[in-house]
């Protein structure tokens, strides 16, 4: 299942577009939001989610992965990465993580 985009939420920033490895995401000029062009050919690798400002797309992971119909969604910032995981009975699973840029400058500070 590929990356979904919520066409109520994007406003074809196009960031996702540019963050993409396979160019397989395109902004639609006649709605004026994303869409993913080759939806078989998306690898799941998350990089669109990141790189979305407004956390309009998600991945629905598969049964293996997660409980059926759990969904992975994102909030990044150049601080914090937070990993979303919404289960199917309501809960979410929170991971939080700080960037490599935020990681950097902290070792800077330290170190200088
Ligand atoms: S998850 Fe990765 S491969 Fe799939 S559309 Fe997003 S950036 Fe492209
Ligand atoms: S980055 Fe988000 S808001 Fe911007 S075009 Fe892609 S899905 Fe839409």
């Amino acid at each position: 299942m590929p990356v979904l985009i919520d066409k109520e939420i994007c406003n074809g920033c196009g960031e996702c577009v540019d963050a993409c490895p396979g160019d397989l995401l395109a902004i639609d000029k006649t709605e004026g939001t994303a869409v993913l062009r080759y939806p078989d050919d998306c690898w799941h690798c998350l990089s669109c989610m990141k790189a979305c400002p407004f956390g309009a797309i998600e991945l629905l992971l598969p049964y293996v992965v997660a409980l059926r119909g759990a969904r992975l969604t994102v909030n990044y910032d150049e601080r914090e990465v937070e990993w979303q995981l919404h289960l199917p009975d309501g809960n979410t699973l929170k991971l939080k993580r700080q960037t490599q840029s935020e990681f950097e400058s902290k070792e800077a500070r330290t170190n200088g």
